[in-house]
């Protein structure tokens, strides 16, 4: 959706292009730590147990410059950090000061409540390129319900600080059975602060949190009230017209692919489409204690830049996710442009890159069936 992409530079996605053909990582993910204040019922990474010995086994700021250096000969050019909740770090401050003279792009990912005065001080400095800033409701009950701690307001008052400051804020929304209430007031809360707004009602499975829970997750909706919110989302700055006629776009273009696909005449891939998005083609994940993924999400492949150090880490990344295949299904399927499914989806729902996530389909089917009976009712205006 337009609304999803705003604040993507178009200069980017042509670098990112060009630089998967050529292997180059030019954007990367540190995740700098897997501690947070919050613990919020759907994360994926976090866990409240033993928070010393996760410090513990974080790579320090020496480690994190030592990569960087080396992923800056490489071509590294834009840097996400993340977490868990990265400002939670003691250092943090300390390494984003030393990235950030390194000349990267830098992109936060936080949860808003740890934005003190001196932070907002470095980033007057050392201005980011973006903080994505999640907010998960509208009311401190919400918060309390989802994440454990009440910090709604603490989360706003840091937005609007961040946005004095003249940064680029996007305020990101996992919906879920906890917060779907205030959904819209969020998108109000967004538009009234003049920040980027991303929201998702689906939620991945926390593979790398519990393994072997492929599929599950006790905090997400049904993947049908999933797909009913996935609509709400994309049609929630439209106009009743406007709504109307992205279902009848959307109905239209899957009946159209339907006929393309059911052509006797056409030839039927024999196995699926490899990696869609820039994971492992042209950008890196690291987690908090080494380990190089192609996406933060997925539990494998992985490998050790501690041991291997960051140019043969990402050679073996690299080489891996050229090996990956997409479900052969969805290069046949009529729902594929509304549905989206990714690698990290397939594996983190059936532990297997190459097979057909069953609640990804529900929840696209789920969205289809909405758009159909919109376009069938017409505008009700
Ligand atoms: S704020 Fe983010 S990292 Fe922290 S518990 Fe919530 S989802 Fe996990
Ligand atoms: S996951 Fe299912 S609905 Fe989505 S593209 Fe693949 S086959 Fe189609």
């Amino acid at each position: 959706m337009k609304y999803m992409e705003q604040g993507e530079f178009p200069v980017s996605r042509y670098l990112t292009a060009k630089a998967a053909a050529q292997k180059i990582p030019v954007t990367g993910t540190f995740e700098l730590t897997s501690r947070c204040n919050f613990n919020c019922k759907m994360c994926y990474i976090h866990g409240m147990e033993d928070m010393d010995s996760l410090r513990k086994g974080e790579l320090s700021v020496k480690e994190w410059l030592s990569i960087a250096e080396e992923a800056k000969k490489g071509g590294l050019l834009f840097l996400l950090l993340t977490g868990g909740e990265a400002m939670i770090r003691d250092d943090f401050m300390e390494l984003y000061e030393a990235l950030a003279q390194m000349g990267f792009r830098l992109v936060i990912n936080t949860n808003g409540s740890l934005v003190t005065d001196e932070i907002l001080d470095l980033f007057r400095r050392y201005p980011p390129g973006r903080i994505n800033v999640s907010m998960y409701g509208a009311s401190e009950e919400t918060y309390g319900r989802l994440c454990g701690v009440r910090r709604r307001d603490r989360v706003a008052k840091a937005i609007q600080d961040l946005k004095a400051l003249g940064i680029s804020v996007r305020t990101t929304m996992t919906i879920t059975p906890y917060n779907c209430e205030d959904m819209q007031a969020v998108y109000e809360f967004s538009r009234r602060e003049g920040t980027l707004l991303e929201m998702t009602s689906y939620m991945f499975p926390p593979v790398r949190r519990d393994e072997g829970m492929q599929g599950e997750n006790a905090a997400r909706f049904s993947a049908a009230e999933a797909g009913r919110y996935m609509v709400e989302k994309e049609c929630i700055a439209l106009t009743p017209e406007q709504r109307h006629e992205r279902a009848v776009k959307v109905t239209e273009h899957v009946k159209r692919m339907e006929e393309i696909l059911s052509d006797p005449q056409r030839e039927k891939p024999e196995c699926g489409k490899g990696i869609i998005c820039q994971a492992g083609r042209s950008s890196f994940w690291i987690t908090w204690d080494g380990r190089m993924k192609i996406c933060g999400l997925t539990s494998e492949p992985e490998a050790d830049v501690r041991e291997l150090g960051f140019a043969a880490a990402w050679e073996a990344t690299h080489r891996a996710a050229s090996q990956i295949r997409l479900p052969v299904e969805c290069s046949s399927c009529a729902r594929a442009e509304l549905c989206r499914a990714c690698a990290a989806m397939c594996q983190t729902e059936t532990g297997h890159y190459d097979h057909r996530p069953q609640y990804v389909c529900d929840l696209s089917a789920s969205m289809l069936e909405i758009y159909r009976r919109e376009a069938e009712r017409g505008s009700e205006v």
